[in-house]
Protein backbone atom coordinates (compact mmCIF):
# COMPACT_ATOMS: atom_id res chain seq x y z
CA UNK A 1 0.00 0.00 0.00
CA UNK A 2 2.74 2.27 1.11
CA UNK A 3 4.85 0.95 -2.10
CA UNK A 4 1.68 1.67 -4.18
CA UNK A 5 0.83 4.96 -2.41
CA UNK A 6 4.81 6.30 -2.85
CA UNK A 7 4.65 4.92 -6.44
CA UNK A 8 1.35 7.20 -7.16
CA UNK A 9 2.82 10.19 -4.99
CA UNK A 10 6.16 9.34 -7.39
CA UNK A 11 3.80 9.68 -10.64
CA UNK A 12 1.91 12.30 -9.62
CA UNK A 13 5.14 14.18 -8.84
CA UNK A 14 6.13 13.63 -12.05
CA UNK A 15 3.34 14.30 -13.58
CA UNK A 16 4.06 17.53 -12.03
CA UNK A 17 7.16 18.03 -13.40
CA UNK A 18 5.82 17.57 -16.60
CA UNK A 19 3.21 20.22 -16.44
CA UNK A 20 6.00 22.36 -14.87
CA UNK A 21 8.60 21.78 -17.21
CA UNK A 22 5.27 22.15 -19.94
CA UNK A 23 4.45 25.64 -17.96
CA UNK A 24 8.06 27.14 -18.24
CA UNK A 25 8.70 26.11 -21.87
CA UNK A 26 4.99 27.58 -22.76
CA UNK A 27 6.21 30.56 -21.02
CA UNK A 28 9.44 30.82 -22.67
CA UNK A 29 8.10 30.06 -26.00
CA UNK A 30 5.04 32.89 -25.32
CA UNK A 31 8.10 35.41 -24.36
CA UNK A 32 10.36 34.17 -27.17
CA UNK A 33 7.56 35.12 -29.47
CA UNK A 34 6.73 38.49 -27.57
CA UNK A 35 10.60 38.96 -28.32
CA UNK A 36 10.26 38.41 -31.68
CA UNK A 37 7.47 40.60 -32.02
CA UNK A 38 9.01 43.34 -30.28
CA UNK A 39 12.18 43.40 -32.60
CA UNK A 40 10.19 43.04 -35.39
CA UNK A 41 7.82 46.07 -34.48
CA UNK A 42 10.03 48.82 -32.55
CA UNK A 43 11.79 50.66 -35.21
CA UNK A 44 15.52 51.25 -34.92
CA UNK A 45 16.16 54.61 -34.14
CA UNK A 46 17.44 56.77 -36.43
CA UNK A 47 20.72 57.84 -35.74
CA UNK A 48 22.06 61.28 -36.56
CA UNK A 49 25.72 62.79 -35.75
CA UNK A 50 25.87 66.17 -35.48
CA UNK A 51 29.80 67.54 -35.96
CA UNK A 52 31.12 71.39 -34.79
CA UNK A 53 33.55 73.10 -36.55
CA UNK A 54 36.01 74.87 -34.69
CA UNK A 55 35.44 78.13 -32.80
CA UNK A 56 34.86 80.88 -35.03
CA UNK A 57 33.74 84.46 -34.98
CA UNK A 58 32.46 86.38 -31.82
CA UNK A 59 30.25 85.06 -28.96
CA UNK A 60 27.03 84.62 -29.99
CA UNK A 61 27.70 84.23 -33.84
CA UNK A 62 28.81 81.19 -35.30
CA UNK A 63 28.05 78.87 -32.38
CA UNK A 64 28.76 75.67 -34.34
CA UNK A 65 28.45 73.76 -30.89
CA UNK A 66 25.91 75.54 -29.31
CA UNK A 67 23.92 75.27 -32.15
CA UNK A 68 24.28 71.56 -32.38
CA UNK A 69 23.41 70.92 -29.22
CA UNK A 70 19.92 72.88 -29.43
CA UNK A 71 19.06 70.54 -32.29
CA UNK A 72 20.05 67.38 -30.96
CA UNK A 73 18.22 68.75 -27.11
CA UNK A 74 15.11 69.02 -29.50
CA UNK A 75 15.36 66.07 -31.76
CA UNK A 76 15.58 63.83 -27.99
CA UNK A 77 12.86 65.66 -26.28
CA UNK A 78 10.56 65.69 -29.25
CA UNK A 79 10.55 61.68 -28.90
CA UNK A 80 10.30 60.47 -31.98
CA UNK A 81 12.94 57.56 -32.38
CA UNK A 82 15.78 60.08 -32.96
CA UNK A 83 19.20 59.58 -31.38
CA UNK A 84 21.35 62.70 -31.45
CA UNK A 85 24.93 62.50 -31.20
CA UNK A 86 27.11 65.84 -30.95
CA UNK A 87 30.53 64.88 -31.68
CA UNK A 88 32.43 65.85 -28.16
CA UNK A 89 35.69 66.50 -30.18
CA UNK A 90 35.97 69.99 -32.40
CA UNK A 91 36.05 69.08 -36.28
CA UNK A 92 36.09 65.64 -37.82
CA UNK A 93 35.89 62.99 -35.58
CA UNK A 94 39.42 61.06 -34.78
CA UNK A 95 37.75 57.57 -35.05
CA UNK A 96 35.16 58.05 -37.61
CA UNK A 97 33.61 55.05 -37.46
CA UNK A 98 31.14 56.84 -35.19
CA UNK A 99 29.92 58.07 -38.97
CA UNK A 100 29.71 54.18 -40.31
CA UNK A 101 26.50 53.70 -39.31
CA UNK A 102 24.76 57.23 -39.24
CA UNK A 103 21.16 57.71 -41.13
CA UNK A 104 22.33 61.69 -41.35
CA UNK A 105 25.42 63.93 -40.39
CA UNK A 106 24.47 67.68 -39.50
CA UNK A 107 27.86 69.73 -40.77
CA UNK A 108 27.83 73.09 -38.70
CA UNK A 109 31.34 74.54 -39.28
CA UNK A 110 33.68 77.05 -41.15
CA UNK A 111 33.84 76.82 -44.82
CA UNK A 112 35.91 77.62 -48.17
CA UNK A 113 39.40 77.01 -47.32
CA UNK A 114 38.74 76.00 -43.56
CA UNK A 115 35.98 73.55 -44.30
CA UNK A 116 35.94 70.89 -41.93
CA UNK A 117 35.22 68.18 -44.60
CA UNK A 118 38.25 69.16 -46.93
CA UNK A 119 40.74 66.70 -45.92
CA UNK A 120 38.14 64.01 -45.27
CA UNK A 121 36.48 64.34 -48.82
CA UNK A 122 37.11 60.27 -50.05
CA UNK A 123 35.88 58.86 -46.62
CA UNK A 124 33.00 61.45 -46.41
CA UNK A 125 32.32 60.57 -49.67
CA UNK A 126 32.38 56.94 -49.50
CA UNK A 127 29.70 57.63 -46.60
CA UNK A 128 27.16 59.52 -48.99
CA UNK A 129 27.56 56.54 -51.87
CA UNK A 130 25.70 54.54 -49.18
CA UNK A 131 22.99 56.65 -48.75
CA UNK A 132 23.67 58.28 -45.65
CA UNK A 133 22.38 61.64 -45.30
CA UNK A 134 23.68 65.53 -45.10
CA UNK A 135 22.94 68.81 -43.38
CA UNK A 136 25.02 71.42 -44.06
CA UNK A 137 24.78 75.02 -42.02
CA UNK A 138 25.63 78.25 -42.73
CA UNK A 139 29.25 78.88 -43.68
CA UNK A 140 29.49 74.83 -43.86
CA UNK A 141 27.85 75.34 -47.43
CA UNK A 142 30.38 77.47 -48.60
CA UNK A 143 33.30 75.24 -51.04
CA UNK A 144 36.12 76.14 -52.62
CA UNK A 145 36.18 75.56 -56.83
CA UNK A 146 37.32 72.23 -57.72
CA UNK A 147 36.61 68.90 -55.66
CA UNK A 148 35.12 70.65 -52.47
CA UNK A 149 32.68 72.09 -54.83
CA UNK A 150 31.96 69.43 -57.17
CA UNK A 151 31.38 67.38 -54.40
CA UNK A 152 28.73 69.41 -52.12
CA UNK A 153 26.73 69.70 -55.15
CA UNK A 154 26.90 65.96 -55.82
CA UNK A 155 25.97 65.33 -52.01
CA UNK A 156 23.24 68.32 -51.24
CA UNK A 157 22.55 69.66 -55.02
CA UNK A 158 24.14 73.22 -54.00
CA UNK A 159 26.63 75.42 -52.25
CA UNK A 160 28.13 79.05 -51.49
CA UNK A 161 30.36 79.88 -54.96
CA UNK A 162 32.62 82.69 -54.34
CA UNK A 163 32.35 85.83 -56.58
CA UNK A 164 28.81 84.20 -57.27
CA UNK A 165 27.22 84.02 -53.88
CA UNK A 166 26.70 86.84 -51.76
CA UNK A 167 27.04 87.20 -47.83
CA UNK A 168 24.85 90.21 -46.94
CA UNK A 169 23.45 90.49 -43.52
CA UNK A 170 19.18 90.77 -44.41
CA UNK A 171 15.87 90.33 -43.13
CA UNK A 172 14.10 87.39 -45.46
CA UNK A 173 10.93 87.22 -45.90
CA UNK A 174 9.16 83.53 -46.13
CA UNK A 175 6.24 83.37 -46.53
CA UNK A 176 5.42 80.26 -49.06
CA UNK A 177 6.70 76.97 -48.64
CA UNK A 178 6.73 74.60 -50.80
CA UNK A 179 4.46 70.90 -50.54
CA UNK A 180 7.34 68.77 -48.59
CA UNK A 181 8.37 67.35 -45.51
CA UNK A 182 10.69 70.01 -44.60
CA UNK A 183 8.28 72.66 -44.60
CA UNK A 184 5.71 70.37 -42.21
CA UNK A 185 4.27 73.29 -40.10
CA UNK A 186 6.04 75.93 -40.69
CA UNK A 187 4.45 79.62 -40.40
CA UNK A 188 5.68 82.88 -42.90
CA UNK A 189 8.00 84.40 -40.86
CA UNK A 190 11.08 86.88 -41.00
CA UNK A 191 14.38 86.20 -39.86
CA UNK A 192 17.14 88.93 -39.70
CA UNK A 193 20.56 87.07 -40.40
CA UNK A 194 23.49 86.77 -42.84
CA UNK A 195 21.71 84.58 -45.04
CA UNK A 196 24.08 83.55 -48.15
CA UNK A 197 21.78 83.71 -51.24
CA UNK A 198 22.43 83.30 -55.01
CA UNK A 199 23.96 79.61 -54.32
CA UNK A 200 25.46 77.76 -56.77
CA UNK A 201 23.11 74.89 -57.84
CA UNK A 202 23.70 71.51 -59.61
CA UNK A 203 21.92 72.33 -63.40
CA UNK A 204 18.47 72.99 -63.75
CA UNK A 205 17.61 72.53 -59.89
CA UNK A 206 17.44 69.38 -60.82
CA UNK A 207 16.10 67.16 -57.60
CA UNK A 208 16.17 70.62 -55.29
CA UNK A 209 12.93 71.60 -53.84
CA UNK A 210 13.77 75.24 -52.45
CA UNK A 211 12.50 75.37 -48.97
CA UNK A 212 13.19 78.81 -48.03
CA UNK A 213 12.98 81.44 -50.61
CA UNK A 214 12.81 85.29 -50.25
CA UNK A 215 13.51 88.24 -52.50
CA UNK A 216 16.47 90.24 -51.31
CA UNK A 217 16.12 93.96 -51.70
CA UNK A 218 18.87 95.89 -53.60
CA UNK A 219 20.27 97.77 -50.36
CA UNK A 220 21.89 94.01 -49.85
CA UNK A 221 24.44 94.84 -52.86
CA UNK A 222 25.42 98.33 -51.47
CA UNK A 223 28.62 96.92 -51.19
CA UNK A 224 31.32 97.53 -53.93
CA UNK A 225 31.71 93.71 -56.32
CA UNK A 226 33.99 90.97 -54.46
CA UNK A 227 33.93 87.48 -53.38
CA UNK A 228 31.51 87.40 -51.21
CA UNK A 229 29.70 90.98 -51.48
CA UNK A 230 28.55 91.12 -55.25
CA UNK A 231 28.98 90.66 -58.59
CA UNK A 232 27.34 91.16 -62.17
CA UNK A 233 25.44 88.19 -62.04
CA UNK A 234 23.99 88.65 -58.62
CA UNK A 235 22.50 91.96 -59.68
CA UNK A 236 21.26 91.05 -62.56
CA UNK A 237 19.20 88.63 -60.19
CA UNK A 238 17.85 90.78 -57.95
CA UNK A 239 17.18 93.32 -60.26
CA UNK A 240 15.11 91.08 -62.20
CA UNK A 241 13.22 89.91 -58.82
CA UNK A 242 14.35 86.53 -58.82
CA UNK A 243 13.59 84.82 -56.02
CA UNK A 244 16.49 83.52 -53.62
CA UNK A 245 17.12 80.10 -52.30
CA UNK A 246 18.32 80.06 -49.05
CA UNK A 247 17.22 76.71 -47.91
CA UNK A 248 16.67 74.03 -49.58
CA UNK A 249 15.99 69.63 -50.16
CA UNK A 250 17.55 67.47 -52.68
CA UNK A 251 17.47 64.21 -53.60
CA UNK A 252 20.67 62.53 -55.18
CA UNK A 253 20.25 61.27 -58.47
CA UNK A 254 21.40 57.22 -56.92
CA UNK A 255 17.53 57.62 -55.55
CA UNK A 256 19.15 56.86 -51.67
CA UNK A 257 20.82 59.74 -50.76
CA UNK A 258 19.23 63.01 -49.50
CA UNK A 259 20.87 66.76 -48.55
CA UNK A 260 19.87 69.95 -47.49
CA UNK A 261 21.42 73.11 -46.85
CA UNK A 262 20.69 75.81 -44.62
CA UNK A 263 22.67 79.48 -45.63
CA UNK A 264 21.33 81.27 -42.16
CA UNK A 265 22.99 80.80 -38.38
CA UNK A 266 25.39 83.16 -38.39
CA UNK A 267 23.56 84.51 -35.36
CA UNK A 268 22.75 82.08 -32.58
CA UNK A 269 19.93 84.42 -31.37
CA UNK A 270 17.97 83.06 -34.14
CA UNK A 271 17.36 79.49 -32.55
CA UNK A 272 14.65 80.88 -30.84
CA UNK A 273 12.91 81.44 -34.12
CA UNK A 274 10.19 78.55 -33.74
CA UNK A 275 10.07 78.42 -37.37
CA UNK A 276 13.43 78.70 -38.01
CA UNK A 277 14.62 75.80 -35.92
CA UNK A 278 11.86 74.15 -37.25
CA UNK A 279 12.81 73.61 -40.86
CA UNK A 280 16.36 72.03 -39.36
CA UNK A 281 14.68 70.03 -37.34
CA UNK A 282 12.58 68.64 -40.34
CA UNK A 283 15.20 68.77 -42.73
CA UNK A 284 17.43 66.08 -40.06
CA UNK A 285 14.49 63.98 -40.03
CA UNK A 286 14.00 63.96 -44.03
CA UNK A 287 17.54 63.63 -44.65
CA UNK A 288 17.51 60.63 -42.63
CA UNK A 289 14.76 59.16 -44.17
CA UNK A 290 12.54 59.83 -41.11
CA UNK A 291 8.58 60.49 -41.53
CA UNK A 292 8.42 64.05 -40.70
CA UNK A 293 4.99 64.66 -38.76
CA UNK A 294 2.33 66.72 -39.97
CA UNK A 295 3.10 69.34 -37.87
CA UNK A 296 6.40 69.27 -37.98
CA UNK A 297 9.30 68.79 -35.40
CA UNK A 298 8.05 70.59 -32.53
CA UNK A 299 10.44 72.01 -29.55
CA UNK A 300 10.63 74.40 -26.67
CA UNK A 301 11.55 77.70 -27.78
CA UNK A 302 15.16 77.94 -25.81
CA UNK A 303 14.87 80.58 -23.11
CA UNK A 304 17.59 83.04 -22.79
CA UNK A 305 19.27 81.23 -20.69
CA UNK A 306 19.40 78.33 -22.82
CA UNK A 307 20.47 80.15 -25.84
CA UNK A 308 23.52 81.56 -23.65
CA UNK A 309 24.77 77.48 -22.23
CA UNK A 310 27.39 76.31 -24.27
CA UNK A 311 29.00 79.05 -26.18
CA UNK A 312 32.57 78.09 -27.80
CA UNK A 313 35.58 79.45 -26.03
CA UNK A 314 36.39 82.36 -28.73
CA UNK A 315 39.19 82.90 -27.85
CA UNK A 316 40.71 79.95 -29.14
CA UNK A 317 38.92 80.66 -32.41
CA UNK A 318 40.50 80.24 -35.63
ZN1 LIG B 1 28.41 84.11 -40.74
Amino acid sequence: MDTDNNRFKCAESRGLRVRLLSAVLGLGLIGLSLGQTALISAPVPKKVVLMSGKPSHGPMKHEHRAGNLILAQALTAADLNITPIVLPEDGYPEDSSILADADTIVVFSTGHTGHVLNPHLDEFDALMQRGIGVVMIHWATEAEKGKPADKLIEWMGGFCDLNWSVNPHWSAEFKTFPDHPIAHGVEPFVSHDEWYYHMRFVDDLAGVTPILSALPGTETLSRPDGERSGNPDVRRAVANGESQHVAWAYERPDGKGRGFGFTGAHDHVNWQNDNFRKVVLNAILWTAHAAVPSGGVSSATPTDTEIRANLDDKSKRH
